[in-house]
């Protein structure tokens, strides 16, 4: 708040009081700032909504705040989250508010190179993405293995992997998450994937998903407002907060999901806000 009071000093000097209409839209603007939240252990938790979740996305679609969901998860498209939170009981939003691992993944190697070719580890949202950019999906000689949470894992996918990593592919992952919080426990997830592959080739992956500061990029320009003016709402303070934080965005950590009360002691690093869960966040004051 104390780094936005100059620029807002300088805007309403700039203009006011010349022209009244345009300082009160700046004054409504610095106060309300975009959000970008995540949904797994935020939104919903495996197949069962967070309570709260439904009124916190209803507050936020009446009140004209700027919002995305930012999220690792990369086996769905952004039609299978909207279905899904319409399943849920969620209903109003478009398969524009939402930016997914698999989408970041895809824009990235899309910059690195035109048309290449994949061996993918992953869901069908990660396939999808990939074909969307021009890739095609190859396994003799790809130019990249690119792997995300699969729940079909097979041992011979994983040897695959290896062997074309070992061949030269570069290794790229969609997240970093080792696990997801579902109903009656954690399931693992596209961390322990990439794990098992790094272990067998002796490769680090790349890794594109939250906490990496493509992810935090992609969701402010899609929504054009500068880090100082968003909120970053998650469940993961490995994640969602720290690449929160790293951007210079306000960081708001719900107790839903991953990240408890106790954990939270053992980083060196903490969230602005702390809330149980998005439930009893208020968009307009954060
Ligand atoms: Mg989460």
């Amino acid at each position: 708040m104390l780094m936005a009071l100059p620029i807002r000093i300088k805007l309403f000097s700039r203009h006011w009081p010349h022209d009244p209409e345009v300082r009160i839209i700046q004054k409504t603007k610095a106060m309300t700032k975009s959000i970008i939240s995540d949904m797994d252990g935020v939104i919903y938790r495996g197949k069962a909504l967070i309570p709260g979740a439904n009124d916190f996305v209803q507050r936020l679609l009446k009140s004209n705040v700027p919002f995305l969901f930012l999220t690792n998860n990369a086996e769905q498209t952004p039609l299978d989250l909207k279905l899904k939170l319409e399943h849920l009981g969620i209903k109003g939003l478009t398969e524009d508010n939402f930016i997914t691992s698999a989408m970041a993944t895809a824009m990235f190697l899309k910059n690195q190179k035109e048309n290449a070719t994949v061996y993918v580890v992953g869901g069908g949202g990660l396939i999808n993405e990939l074909y969307n950019v021009g890739f095609s999906i190859s396994e003799s000689n790809p130019d990249y293995v690119v792997v995300g949470k699969t729940t079909s894992l097979s041992y011979e996918q994983l040897k695959k992997a290896v062997r074309l990593i070992d061949g030269g592919a570069k290794f790229i992952g969609t997240n970093p998450d080792m696990i997801d919080p579902v109903e009656g426990g954690n399931e693992p997830a596209a961390g322990t994937i990439l794990a098992a592959i790094a272990a067998a080739t002796g490769k680090t992956p790349y890794i594109v998903g939250k906490p990496n500061a493509l992810m935090m990029t992609l969701a402010t320009r899609k929504l054009g407002v500068h880090p100082d003016d968003a909120v970053m709402i998650g469940d993961r303070m490995d994640t969602d907060i720290v690449g929160g934080m790293e951007a210079g965005m306000t960081t708001v950590l719900v107790l839903s999901g991953v990240s408890t009360k106790e954990s939270i002691k053992a980083f060196p690093y903490k969230p602005d806000h702390i809330f149980n869960n998005v439930g009893e966040i208020d968009p307009a004051v954060l």
